[in-house]
């Protein structure tokens, strides 16, 4: 199913983000976790590509697995900065085969090889190079792109970041999914100045449950997200005690969810991080909520 008919829906639901293994060992205890996800049936799930440092080579494999064995939507992600384009078409190729419907299209970041290397030699610059390719193939694939409430680290100011979103979306993004944040109002303060710039399209939050005291440091440090006073006290307190951080983080998750479908968003995207418990717990918190 194309999640642009997906998010027509009023229902109110949540999906999930999975990543591919880095390696061959891990191949089938990712798999194992992703299946256990699929079978909450989440409206879909996303698998990334190569992000942290991870390998491309099992995006696919396990996106179709999703797919075909649980019949849940997939969103596979495709990054395209430090590729070469017959790369990215050979992967294009790949997606159309194997039936998927939904791409994510990313730049990728950016490795320090990259950013000291020539910008006119590289194929692709930016996500909307790879939208504008992913379009040529008309309606059979449903594009979404990455937006960023806190501003992209590379940005020099929101307006600048705006203007180039809008950019991809003019391009063909028919939903944009945030990168994660902790405190609603910065999402909300978003909406506002994207809707004033005209972007209409949907728009998917990503909620990252932090449910252990070291991938606080990683988070922002990946994110730059700010992290509200609330948050640090949760971390301050039960940091040390892994059992009621992880039961305090898929709290604070919980609530923040809660809060955005009171304010009109029917769609939330958990950054699962392959955790089958921390999807199922905040499913069940959920519940009544959901329907399910
Ligand atoms: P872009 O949209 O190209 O933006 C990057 C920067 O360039 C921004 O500052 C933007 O304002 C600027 N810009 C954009 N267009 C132009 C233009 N035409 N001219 C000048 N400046 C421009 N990474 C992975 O490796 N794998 C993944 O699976 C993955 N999944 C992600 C999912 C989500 C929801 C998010 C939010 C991020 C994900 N990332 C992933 C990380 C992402 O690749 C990085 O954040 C990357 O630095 C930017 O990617 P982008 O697609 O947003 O880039």
């Amino acid at each position: 199913m194309k999640l642009s008919e997906l998010l027509k829906q009023d229902k109110l639901s949540i999906s999930f983000e999975v990543f591919p293994p880095k390696n061959d060992t891990a191949f089938e205890s990712v798999r194992f976790a992703t299946e256990e996800i699929a079978k909450l049936s989440p409206s879909f799930m996303s698998v990334t590509y190569g992000a942290g440092g991870g390998t491309s080579r099992y995006t696919l494999d396990i996106a179709k697995n999703i797919k075909a064995n649980y019949g849940v939507p997939t969103l596979a992600h495709l990054t395209c900065v430090s590729s070469t384009k017959d790369t990215v078409h050979q992967k294009i190729e790949q997606m159309r085969e194997a039936g998927i419907e939904n791409v994510m299209a990313l730049r990728g970041d950016l490795t320090p090889e990259l950013e000291g290397s020539d910008r006119s030699a590289w194929a692709y610059r930016h996500a909307v190079d790879l939208i504008r390719e992913l379009r040529e193939y008309g309606s059979e694939f449903c594009i979404g792109g990455a937006c960023y409430p806190e501003i992209h680290p590379e940005s020099a100011n929101q307006k600048e970041d705006i203007k180039y979103l809008k950019e991809k979306v003019d391009a063909g993004c028919s939903f944009l999914t945030t990168q994660m944040f902790f405190d609603n109002n910065l999402l909300y303060n978003f909406l506002y100045k994207i809707r004033e710039a005209g972007i209409t399209v949907p728009i998917i939050p990503g909620i990252m449950p932090i449910t252990n005291a070291n991938q606080v440091s990683r988070a922002i440090k990946l994110s730059g997200s700010f992290m509200p006073q609330r948050f640090k006290s949760l971390v301050d307190k039960f940091g040390s005690n892994p059992d009621a951080m992880k039961q305090a983080g898929i709290a604070y998750a919980t609530d923040q969810i809660i809060d955005l479908f009171a304010n009109g968003i029917t769609n939330v995207h958990v950054y699962s991080m392959n955790k089958p418990d921390v999807a199922a717990a905040i499913q069940r918190n959920l519940s009544d909520i959901l329907g399910k």
